[in-house]
C-alpha cells in the first residue's frame, strides 16, 4: 500500500490536534506526560501549547503530584472556551440547558409553552432561548449553537423535521429559530439526543440499544460508538415494533406497536392512574398494580427479545419509567428477556439509564461540542 505523507500544514495541524485531544481526554497533563505520550519534540510541543494557551483553549491548573524533584505543571482543558445550548421541545414545555465542552450544563432552566407548529411560537421560543443566553455569565461568542431535540424523525443535515406526528410538525425547519436567534440551529430526534447524553455519562459503550421509556416510547441504535440512523433515517425507531398484531390503536396509524404497550402513557392508562401512585401502590404489592406491571414488563421483555434476535448487544433502558424501576424489576425483565431468546444461555446485560430528565436537551447541543472538538 501506497504510504501517504502529510503536507507540513496538515502535520502542523495533526500535532495540535493530538496535544489538545491527549489534554482533553485526560483531564491534564504535564509537559513531560504529554511528550512522552505523543512522542513530540520539546520545542513542537511547546509551540502548539503556547498557540492553545494563547487562544484560551488550554489554561495552567497547578501542579502534578511528583515522586520527587520538580512538580509538573498541570495543563488542563478551558472547559467554557466554548458552549453550546441545548433545548427540548415537549407539548406542554420546553427545557433549555447550556453545556460545556465537557458536556456538563453550566445553566438550566424549563420554559412553559404549548407547542403550536406557528410563528407565535418560534418566536415565543427564540426569546426565551435568547433571555437564557444573556443570563449565561460569559459572552455570546463563545456559543457554538443551539441544538434543538424534538418528538420526530429529522432530516440527515439537521434541518427538518421529516416525521413528526407526535406534535403534528412534520417540515418543520431549524431556520425557523435560527434566523432570529443569529447563532447556527440544529433539530435532532428527542431519543437520539438522550442516547448521545447517555453515552456520554456511561462512557466506552461500543455497542447497545438505547430504549427511552418516556411519556413515548423513543429508541436508538449505538454501532461503534456512534448513532447508526439507516438509510431512511429510521433506525432505532423502535416504538413501532408491532408486538400484538391487531392490538391496541398507535399514533402511527398501525395497532399493535410497542409504544401502546410499553410507552410510560400506555402504562399510565393501564393503571387508570397517575404513575407516582401507580408506583406507590405497586411497591405496596396492591394486587392489580402487580398484575399491570406483569404484564407491562412482559411486553417489553418480548420487545427486547425480537431486537435482541436483530442486535445482540446490551440494552440502556433510559427515560422516565427507568427512575422508578428497582435492582429487582431490572432482574425480572432480565429473566423475562431469557425465557423470550432460547437460542442463548448468556443473559442479556440490561443498563439502567441516568436519572437525568434534561438528557434529551443535553444531548440536542453535544453535535456542536463534537464538531468543535473534531476540528481542533
Ligand atoms: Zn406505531
Amino acid at each position: 500500500m501506497e504510504k501517504q505523507t502529510l503536507t507540513s500544514h496538515e502535520l502542523k495541524r495533526q500535532n495540535r490536534s493530538n496535544v489538545y485531544q491527549y489534554i482533553y481526554q485526560s483531564h491534564g497533563a504535564s509537559r513531560p506526560e504529554l511528550a512522552a505520550a505523543l512522542q513530540m519534540s520539546l520545542p513542537t510541543l511547546s509551540q502548539n501549547l503556547s498557540e492553545l494557551e494563547q487562544e484560551q483553549l488550554i489554561e495552567k491548573a497547578g501542579f502534578k503530584d511528583s515522586t520527587g524533584g520538580r512538580k509538573a505543571q498541570l495543563l488542563t482543558c478551558n472547559a467554557l472556551a466554548r458552549i453550546a445550548v441545548g433545548a427540548e421541545i415537549l407539548k406542554e414545555f420546553v427545557r433549555v440547558c447550556a453545556i460545556d465542552l465537557y458536556g456538563t450544563v453550566i445553566d438550566q432552566t424549563q420554559i412553559s409553552l404549548p407547542f403550536s407548529n406557528a410563528s407565535s411560537y418560534f418566536q415565543a421560543m427564540v426569546s426565551a432561548v435568547q433571555s437564557f443566553i444573556d443570563s449565561l455569565p460569559l459572552e455570546a461568542s463563545r456559543i457554538l449553537g443551539l441544538g434543538i431535540a424534538i418528538q420526530g424523525l429529522v432530516s440527515a443535515d439537521g434541518q427538518k423535521v421529516i416525521y413528526g406526528k407526535i406534535l403534528d410538525c412534520t417540515g418543520l425547519a431549524a431556520s425557523q429559530f435560527g434566523r432570529h436567534l443569529g447563532v447556527p440551529c440544529l433539530l435532532i430526534h428527542d431519543s437520539e439526543a438522550s442516547a448521545c447524553a447517555e453515552l456520554m455519562h456511561q462512557g466506552h459503550i461500543s455497542h447497545a440499544v438505547y430504549l427511552s421509556l418516556n411519556r413515548n416510547l423513543g429508541g436508538a441504535i449505538v454501532l461503534n460508538g456512534a448513532i447508526y440512523r439507516g438509510t431512511a433515517l429510521m433506525s432505532g425507531t423502535m416504538e413501532h415494533i408491532c408486538l400484538i398484531p391487531g392490538g391496541r390503536p398507535c399514533y402511527c396509524g398501525k395497532n399493535g406497536c410497542l409504544e401502546a404497550y410499553c410507552s410510560a402513557d400506555s402504562l399510565k392508562k393501564m393503571a387508570g392512574m397517575e404513575l407516582d401512585l401507580f408506583f406507590k401502590r405497586l411497591r405496596c404489592r396492591k394486587e392489580e398494580e402487580v398484575s399491570v406491571w406483569n404484564s407491562y414488563l412482559e411486553h417489553l421483555a418480548m420487545a427486547i427479545a425480537n431486537i435482541r434476535h436483530v442486535i445482540d448487544c446490551d440494552v440502556i433502558i433510559g427515560g422516565l419509567i427507568n427512575t422508578w424501576m428497582t435492582d429487582e424489576d431490572f432482574s425480572l425483565l432480565a429473566s423475562l428477556v431469557q425465557r423470550f431468546c432460547p437460542l442463548s444461555q448468556q443473559a442479556i446485560r440490561l443498563i439502567p439509564g441516568c436519572h437525568d430528565l434534561n438528557l434529551a436537551s443535553i444531548g440536542a447541543g453535544l453535535p456542536f461540542i463534537t464538531g468543535f472538538l473534531n476540528q481542533i
